[in-house]
């Protein structure tokens, strides 16, 4: 499985996040976390993508790049599938190592199958990023252009 986007402006971004979202809510619950791994430069477009991909999963605050935090999560139990669980935002840009991140209970909450976790900068922990994870790598073409590719972490 391979889809390729290309997007004119950030909002067409944004808009790709967000029906992703609406899509992945129609997928029968699995045994562990929807894990997605966003790939690519700064400015590439990540944080942007997961502004609507919240917004398609109902939250209502704004998103920004947890840089220094490393973490947040959302409330996302109001929709039925995910009633037990959160949507966890991860940025890894200033991560050296996998044991950074699994200090944060990285494990726990991939196990939850009703969590869905976005990994910003997937690439610095690729270890322990699930095999069945969605990678969406975002290209710069030029100022208000991204090449979008999303892609099974173990497929083709
Ligand atoms: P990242 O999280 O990958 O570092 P951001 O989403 O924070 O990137 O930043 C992307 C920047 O590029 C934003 O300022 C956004 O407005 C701008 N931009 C311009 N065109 C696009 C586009 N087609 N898609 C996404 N962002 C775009
Ligand atoms: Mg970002």
């Amino acid at each position: 499985m391979k889809l390729d986007f290309l997007t004119l402006n950030y909002k067409q971004t944004q808009k790709t996040g967000q029906i992703l979202a609406e899509e992945i809510l129609k997928f029968p619950i699995k045994k562990q976390a929807l894990v997605l791994g966003l790939e690519g430069d700064l400015g590439g477009g990540k944080t942007t993508f997961l502004q609507g991909f919240a917004k398609g999963l109902g939250i209502k605050e704004k998103i920004t790049s947890p840089t220094f935090v490393i973490m947040r999560s959302y409330d996302i139990s109001k929709l039925k599938r995910q009633n037990k669980g959160k949507f966890f935002h991860l940025d890894c840009y200033r991560i050296q190592k996998e044991k950074e991140v699994l200090s944060l209970g990285f494990k726990e909450i991939i196990n939850n199958p009703y969590n869905i976790v976005a990994v910003e900068w997937a690439e610095r922990i690729k270890k322990i990023i699930p095999k069945d994870a969605l990678i969406i790598k975002f290209d710069f073409i030029n100022k208000n252009s991204r090449e979008i590719v999303i892609k099974l972490k173990n497929g083709n």
